[in-house]
């Protein structure tokens, strides 16, 4: 953690509403900018690259901040392979988590696989931070229409920054454009939310991103946001 005082709550409510009345582009970035100069290092920024606006925005703040990958040893090699190739151009300051178990433990579809793969490696790499930064959206789940761009995380007892929460999809993708960025690779053959192999699926025109994660399974969320 910083030398900084406890943190206020009124503080970061007043600045998360704030943010809430600025076009997108401006909202991220004042959340960005408001988390680092507030944390300074003590702050881990997760992302699942299957886009890379949060990645640009972060990095134009602060080229060395900490980017967190979760590598659950079930990724699509086209993701493996897109992390790798951003971490050296853009020389990220990445860290990949492993799980601590097996392949053979825990497979996908059972109740501890994303505790073991994703949320547990997660918890090991905030310990000590004072802030983490996500890249969920609102309009990803009817469970995060609600997420505020600044919270504070009780499970974790950190700061929650969700720089692209009052963006659209349309919003991404005009980034994308702008910035001529990097694109996953699936992106190119129907996937649009891209998570573990196993269960991901490209999604038809007009059906929604979500609907392509966990397919006929119920599960919305991975643990992470909850
Ligand atoms: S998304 Fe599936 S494979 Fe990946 S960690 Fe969660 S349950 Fe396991």
């Amino acid at each position: 953690m910083s030398g900084r005082a406890p943190l206020d709550k009124n503080e970061l409510a007043v600045t998360s509403l704030r943010l809430e009345g600025l076009p997108v582009l401006e909202a991220a970035r004042g959340a960005i900018g408001w988390v680092f100069e507030t944390f300074g290092d003590d702050v881990a920024v997760a992302s699942s690259f299957q886009d890379v606006v949060l990645i640009d925005l972060v990095r134009k703040e602060k080229a060395d901040a900490e980017i967190v990958f979760l590598d659950t040893h079930f990724h699509f090699g086209e993701t493996l392979a897109f992390v790798e190739r951003l971490r050296k151009t853009w020389e990220l300051n990445l860290t990949v988590t492993h799980p601590t178990v097996g392949p053979d433990e825990f497979v996908c579809g059972t109740a501890r696989c994303c505790e073991v793969r994703k949320v547990e490696p997660l918890a090991a790499a905030l310990e000590g931070k004072g802030a983490w930064v996500t890249g969920l959206k609102r309009v990803d789940t009817p469970e995060r229409t609600g997420a505020p761009i600044l919270s504070f995380d009780p499970a974790r007892r950190m700061v929650k920054v969700n720089p692209l929460a009052t963006w659209s999809d349309d919003d991404v993708e005009e980034y994308l454009e702008e910035h001529t960025l990097p694109r996953h690779p699936l992106t190119y053959v129907g996937y649009v939310s891209i998570g573990c192999a196993p269960t991901t699926q490209p999604v038809a025109e007009g059906q929604h991103p979500r609907e392509g994660r966990w397919a006929g399974t119920g599960k919305t969320e991975c643990g992470l946001h909850v």
